[in-house]
């Protein structure tokens, strides 16, 4: 099918792109890898008026640690992240998602800023974004503000960028030397969406014991939904087989997964607690730490 008609606009600037979210409200969209968005206005479940195109903004093109945070800007494409090797080596968990969203074409094009924005419940990023404890900052005609992700996602396709707004950056904590994470997907074919997925990242004590965790889950919920009582348990507690057991138990009490053609609650609920307690594993050992 194709799209119903719309106004095509390439924004050059941050200010221009504003300008026309602005000038049109509720009937503009931003255009950033169009990975999502053009499919769904193919399909007409989504048909804006005016797409703002922000692809030709070149300040929004970056990759870079400031201030203690990893700043990723609104066109940054997934596979910068995949082929920056520094990313591998001190962003475990953000590596890990950026080596199994979708398939390369796709990464190629997808942005990780759009793909929070997009908001799909099975959207590898923004459970990545919560274990990591990320921000989004955003622009609008009152000046910028700076989400926490929790309050970021909202519902199901929708999150705190109003009518007029626009994602300028996310921020993601730098993690420190006694932090990895891991990010666990299981998905029926390579590209494809995941059955079920789950993002974590312990940060240890010199002694041993947790300092602070980050578990979220994926398709399982209306957004990627955070596991806080896993991460309750895991903080300050050394971290024991049967702690890490009992942790990743909390993510299947959490999931509210749908049934479909990958699987049934009952099978995607238990595969939430199988990741999560793969991950746990996966960091601890990135760690140095035998679990
Ligand atoms: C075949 C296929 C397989 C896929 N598999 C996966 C998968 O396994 N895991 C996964 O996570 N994703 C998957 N995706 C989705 C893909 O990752 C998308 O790239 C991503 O979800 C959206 O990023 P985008 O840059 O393409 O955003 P777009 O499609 O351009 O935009 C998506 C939405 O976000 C809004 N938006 C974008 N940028 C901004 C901004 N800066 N400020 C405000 N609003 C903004 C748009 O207006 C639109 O509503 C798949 C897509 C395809 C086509």
């Amino acid at each position: 099918m194709f799209p119903v008609n719309f106004e095509y606009r390439r924004a050059h600037s941050a200010q221009e792109a504003l300008a026309a979210l602005q000038e049109h409200g509720g009937e503009a969209r931003v255009l950033a890898g169009g990975q999502s968005l053009i499919p769904a206005m193919r399909y007409r479940l989504a048909r804006p008026a005016v797409l703002v195109d922000i692809n030709p903004v070149r300040e929004f093109d970056f990759l870079r640690e400031e201030g203690g945070q990893l700043r990723i800007g609104a066109t940054l494409r997934d596979a910068a992240l995949e082929f920056t090797p520094w990313v591998g080596e001190r962003y475990s968990l953000l590596a890990d998602v950026s080596r199994v969203v979708a398939d390369p074409v796709v990464r190629h094009l997808g942005t990780v800023v759009g793909s929070v924005c997009h908001n799909d419940p099975a959207g590898d990023w923004t459970s990545a974004a919560l274990a990591a404890r990320a921000t989004m900052l955003v622009h609008g005609a009152d000046g910028e503000r700076e989400v926490p992700i929790d309050d970021f996602l909202v519902d199901a396709y929708t999150t705190a960028v109003q009518d007029g707004e626009l994602a300028v950056e996310l921020r993601i904590p730098t993690p420190g030397a006694r932090t990895r994470g891991s990010y666990q997907k299981i998905e029926r074919k390579v590209g494809d969406y995941a059955t079920a997925a789950a993002a974590v990242q312990l940060s240890l004590n010199e002694d041993g014991t947790v300092r602070e965790a980050g578990v979220a889950i994926t398709a399982a919920g209306s957004t990627a939904l955070r596991v806080a009582q896993a991460e309750a348990m895991l903080r300050g507690q050394r971290p024991t087989l049967e702690l890490l057991q009992a942790a990743a138990a909390e993510a299947s009490t959490l999931a509210s997964p749908m049934a479909d053609a990958r699987g049934s609650v009952a099978y995607k609920k238990d595969m939430a607690r199988v990741l999560v307690l793969r991950g746990l594993k996966q960091s601890l050992s990135r760690l140095g730490v035998p679990a």
